[in-house]
């Protein structure tokens, strides 16, 4: 069995939560030095910034946790010196940047995976192969959580390139631009920003799927019971996908939910990647997002603290 040597950059809430965790947990992938300007990670060496680790330490491959603004010219950097590269979610700031990564990686001839960690949830699978032939009459889409909850302190996030409340709303359309038989359009979209923040705090989309229309509603102020929910009309009834995609009711059928294993099937399909020497790079949800901006009426709502 091939063992990749992996670098893992940005020691922040998912690199802890998820990353550490399933890189530990996967043979293929030996967790050979991190980089990070604040965080630390006990039994491998931690450099300032990438750069560094990738002089300081031989590497096969490079996973980025970093804010997307700025994760660019990081993985740049990686490609550059011939690592593979990993990405989390969004992939970049902008479609430019993750377009020219791509183009590089191909270059370079390393494997380049724009990671949608939502697309790995338990039901998104069943839920593509049960509307592959259906045809979608309706399309709703409600995303609401508690951006103090999941995202403490996080001021990048509602800074420029940090996607504001789509940054979770990014993982509702990766999932249904993975599941839709069709693909998705914004036709119209409002966006509330609180005043001085770049950043959107609540978001409305207008989408059509082929001949169906449908909406998206994204909310970051949501206390108390959080929502991530899907629901597709068909000509053969309702699906509908809750829990950001862990739970899949079928129409007739009860409902079908399984443990979450979103980080350890991402790398396993890095593994997999790179074991056929090949990428994966979908920009469709990110598209969607900068659609959006750029259809968007803005209204400016009170200001917000974490
Ligand atoms: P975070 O807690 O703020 O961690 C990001 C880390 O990146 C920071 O700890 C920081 O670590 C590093 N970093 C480098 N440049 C930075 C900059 N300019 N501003 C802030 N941090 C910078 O964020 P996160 O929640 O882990 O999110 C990181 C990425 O993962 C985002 O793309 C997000 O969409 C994605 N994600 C997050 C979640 C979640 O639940 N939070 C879930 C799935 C995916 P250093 O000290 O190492 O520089």
């Amino acid at each position: 069995m091939q063992r990749f040597r992996l670098g893992l950059v940005g020691i922040g809430k998912i690199a802890r939560d998820q990353h550490l965790p399933a890189i530990a947990g996967d043979r293929r992938f030996e967790l050979a030095a991190i980089a990070s300007r604040h965080g630390r990670v006990d039994g491998v060496p931690n450099y300032p910034d990438t750069a560094a680790m990738i002089t300081g330490t031989a590497l096969d491959a490079v996973s980025f946790c970093t804010p997307p603004e700025g994760r660019h010219e990081l993985a740049r950097i990686a490609i550059a010196a011939g690592k593979h590269v990993m990405l989390e979610k969004p992939p970049a700031a902008t479609l430019s940047e993750i377009e020219a990564l791509a183009a590089l990686a191909r270059e370079k001839n390393v494997t380049l995976f724009t990671s949608w960690h939502s697309r790995e949830a338990a039901g998104v699978s069943t839920a593509r192969a049960w509307l592959a032939n259906r045809e979608i009459k309706d399309v709703r889409i409600d995303w609401r959580e508690d951006i103090r909850r999941w995202h403490p302190g996080q001021e990048w996030i509602l800074a420029p390139g940090g996607f504001g409340v789509f940054d979770p709303g990014i993982n509702a359309l990766s999932i249904a631009t993975a599941i839709l038989p069709a693909p998705l359009f914004v036709t119209a979209a409002t966006m509330d920003v609180p005043a001085g923040r770049a950043g959107p705090l609540a978001a409305e989309m207008q989408l059509r799927c082929g001949n169906a229309k449908g909406r998206a509603s994204f909310d970051f102020l949501q206390t108390g019971p959080q929502t991530w929910d899907i629901e597709v009309d068909t000509d053969a009834g309702t699906l509908r996908l809750s829990l950001g995609g862990s739970v899949l009711q079928l129409p007739g059928e009860s409902e079908v939910t399984a443990a979450d294993q979103e980080y350890p099937r991402l790398y396993a399909r890095f593994a997999e990647l790179l074991a056929s020497g090949t990428s994966d790079v979908d920009v469709s949800p990110m598209r969607l997002v900068a659609d959006a901006f750029l259809l968007a009426e803005r209204r400016e709502t009170e200001a917000f603290k974490f």
